[in-house]
């Protein structure tokens, strides 16, 4: 999600908070490198959160339209990138997500959009992917969702919790995916 427009109020408030913590771990203000960080860093923050102001389920319903077809669809390889609330590293990686309509479709760049919005929040992988699978549950009412979501942490890998490149799944599911057989299938079509 990219901001053309910051509000200049958080910006100056988060900027006084970085210059903290570059004090506060003994770095020079003054080296070159440093003077604008404080600011790029707060618009960093402020890009990496910027979904807390937009509501996904606004986003899918302003591109739903009436149809019959009542196939799985398959959106795979999203890629995503954000922010894990307990660190405030990065984690990161795909999701995969079907829906089968029972009535209404979604324009296909509305998914990728609302990955996009949800992970621009502060997420934990588990409810990110239980927030896709809801909104889409909600504003279409389809016969069911599939999500997947595969991701690598940052706070697992940098600290040294986890071995290098792991990858964290998480799945949810409601409807129709219930069964098992749905499952694999969708499972079989990701590659997986
Ligand atoms: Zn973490």
């Amino acid at each position: 999600m990219i901001i053309t427009q910051y509000d200049e109020s958080k910006v100056k408030d988060l900027k006084e908070c970085v210059t903290q913590v570059l004090t506060t771990v003994g770095e020079d203000l003054n080296r070159e490198g440093l003077i604008n960080t404080p600011e790029r860093v707060a618009k960093c923050i402020l890009q990496f959160t910027s979904g807390y102001s937009v509501d996904p389920i606004a986003v899918l319903n302003s591109a739903k339209f009436k149809e019959d077809y009542s196939k799985p669809v398959l959106i795979k390889d999203i890629e995503f990138y954000s922010l894990c609330e307990h660190h405030m590293l990065p984690f990161f990686g795909k999701v995969h997500i079907a829906y089968i309509p029972d009535g209404s479709i979604v324009g296909l760049s509305k998914i990728p959009r609302i990955v996009d919005i949800l992970s621009h929040r502060l997420q934990v992988q588990e409810r990110f992917t239980r927030e896709i699978c809801q909104c889409i549950q909600q504003a279409l009412q389809p016969k069911g969702v599939m999500v997947v979501v595969e991701a690598q942490h940052m706070c697992m890998q940098m600290r040294g919790v986890e071995k290098q490149g792991a990858t964290t799944v998480t799945s949810d599911y409601s409807g129709d995916f219930s069964s098992s057989q749905m499952r694999e299938e969708f499972y079989k079509q990701i590659g997986k």
